[in-house]
């Protein structure tokens, strides 16, 4: 039994290592790809942030751009004014005969030029300032006038409405400006699958081409020159690829996880099958080795017996009687244990046929006691007896009873030390006549007790108990098992008080007839000491 302990120990060892040996190169491996997704999804986020930057910038240049040609196309007539060396008002009058579309015209000599920016729009000066009313919003934007001598005479231009003049634009800036732009890397192409939101000072959106995807590369450079309160935000699609790459990273994390935890559980599941089965193996072999060990004492014993009687050695009658009670009780014992097997058997088959029939249990009781009396008497055994007068029937197998009481008083015996005493007791619980009264007929010994943690235990198939006893007591860890199942088969139940080193007490309750109810048996689960 210890061997088979260590082997079993070592198996699982054996086990858990494989199992590391399987699960952690797959967590590996799992982990290797969750990562390696994640640097390629950062790597195309940050290109297409690097991509989004610039196309911001391109946009706001294309404002500008698109602001720079309106003022070429509505000064010239200023800027022959000035050249030609008239007054300011006439290139004041240039200047608004072409307002058009701006608010008002305006001239600013050379020397009102201070406090006015300057921005290079395609390798020309662009003059804007904000209108020195605070909250206003306007700008004015202009070229520099120059007289027939190429001198600054001042700025020319108008006044806008930044926010009027970017909606405006925006189609004919993003659709045809943009796209057309020889630097716009992709061209056309590229802004199909952008975004382009212009968002005012406040941050709120005034005008968009293409709806945005939900991506963490998104956007936003501000404007410059006339436009400068105000910015604009590019973000990819829905259908672009890095909105693609995102969910789909999102999605190949998912599967990496779910499979490496698909591999562990079954690393996992497998690994504790294989451990079952080596079990099963190991308590097998035990049980075969234990069997043989309890039939090999009762053989030899009955072997001496009949040679003695054989050979006549025997002197005197009582001798004679010695030897034929040796060879009695010691088939009780065999013809017990063969009955255990084949019961154990026919029960783990679900083929244990029962005959049912209405049973005084008192006779039970004593016939199982005049057969185990010999095998007491020849050990030592004090019994007492604490019978009623009669006991209601029960409803069941005299003989499966019979067996579960042989296999009680068996164990009582085997787990008792030098305090050989047993007392078996029956009676009733509940009232006369009360379906739900129940007769009882207990085995108390004073043996080596069983372990409160240990009490539930004892009734599972080959569990025999790591007590000073198991290696000196033969038994195959049937008998409880056996018992329990039968006394479950009958609607019953079999109580357990015990307290280690003073003595247990076992107890079979079984429903009175008439209201049993018969329960099929269900093998209990598998387990061993
Ligand atoms: P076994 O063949 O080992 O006796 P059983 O199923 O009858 O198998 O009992 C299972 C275990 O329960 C025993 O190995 C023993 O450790 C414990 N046990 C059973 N009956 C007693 C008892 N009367 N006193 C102490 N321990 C007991």
């Amino acid at each position: 039994m210890l061997g088979t302990r260590f082997s079993l120990h070592l198996s699982r060892r054996a086990a858990a290592l494989v199992g590391l040996a399987v699960a952690l190169p797959a967590l590996f491996l799992a982990g290797l790809g969750i990562f390696l997704t994640l640097r390629v999804a950062r790597a195309i986020e940050n290109d297409s942030i690097r991509y989004d930057t610039y196309i911001a910038l391109q946009v706001g240049e294309a404002f500008e751009q698109e602001l720079m040609a309106g003022l070429r196309r509505s000064i010239a007539l200023a800027e022959n004014a000035a050249r030609g060396g008239g007054p300011p008002s006439q290139v004041v009058a240039a200047l608004r005969a072409e307002t058009g579309r701006f608010i008002a015209a305006e001239f600013v000599p050379v020397e009102d030029l201070t406090g006015y920016s300057l921005l290079i729009v395609e390798s020309q000066p662009l003059v804007y300032a904000p209108h020195p009313r605070a909250g206003s919003g306007a700008y004015f934007a202009g070229l520099l006038l120059r007289d027939g001598q190429g001198q600054v005479v001042g700025a020319g231009g108008w006044w806008l409405n930044p926010r009027r003049f970017l909606t405006e634009h925006l189609d004919a800036v993003l659709q045809d400006r943009l796209p057309a732009n020889p630097r716009l890397y992709g061209g056309f192409e590229s802004t199909r699958k952008l975004s382009v939101q212009l968002l005012d000072p406040e941050g709120e959106e005034i005008g968009r081409l293409h709806d945005p995807g939900i991506s963490k590369s998104a956007r936003t450079e501000p404007l410059s020159g006339p436009f400068e309160r105000f910015s604009v935000r590019v973000s990819p699609t829905a259908s672009s690829p890095v909105v693609w790459a995102t969910n789909f990273v999102a999605l190949e994390i998912t599967f990496i996880g779910l499979l490496g935890l698909a591999i562990v559980l079954a690393t996992v599941f497998g690994l504790r099958y294989t451990v079952r089965q080596l079990k099963l193996a190991q308590i097998k072999a035990a049980f075969v080795s234990n069997i043989t060990h309890e039939l090999k004492t009762p053989i030899a014993l009955i072997r001496l017996a009949v040679e003695t009687l054989e050979m006549r050695r025997v002197n005197t009658p009582a001798e004679y009687e010695k030897f034929l009670a040796t060879i009695g009780r010691e088939t009780l014992r065999l013809s017990q244990l063969v009955d255990n097997v084949l019961d154990f058997a026919r029960l783990e088959a679900g083929r244990r046929p029962f005959r049912f029939e209405a049973v005084d249990l008192l006779d039970v009781v004593r016939d199982a006691l005049d057969s185990f009396r010999p095998r007491l008497e020849h050990l030592g055994f004090r019994v007492s007896l604490e019978l009623p007068e009669s006991l209601p029937p029960v409803r069941g197998d005299a003989t499966a009873l019979s067996h579960c009481l042989l296999n009680l008083l068996d164990n009582a015996v085997k787990y008792s030390k030098q305090l050989r005493e047993i007392a078996v007791s029956a009676g009733t619980r509940g009232v006369p006549g009360d379906p739900g009264s129940v007769v009882t007929v207990a085995v108390t010994d004073r043996g080596i007790g069983i372990a409160p943690e240990d009490q539930k235990r004892v009734f599972e198939k080959f569990v025999r108990l790591e007590t000073g006893l198991v290696h000196d007591v033969k038994g195959a860890g049937l008998g409880l098992s056996l018992v329990d199942q039968i006394i479950r088969a009958h609607g019953g139940r079999v109580e357990l008080q015990s307290e280690p080193g003073a003595g247990s007490t076992f107890t079979i309750v079984l429903p009175v007839a008439g209201g049993v109810a018969e329960t099929p048996v269900e093998p209990r689960r598998m387990a061993a000491s």
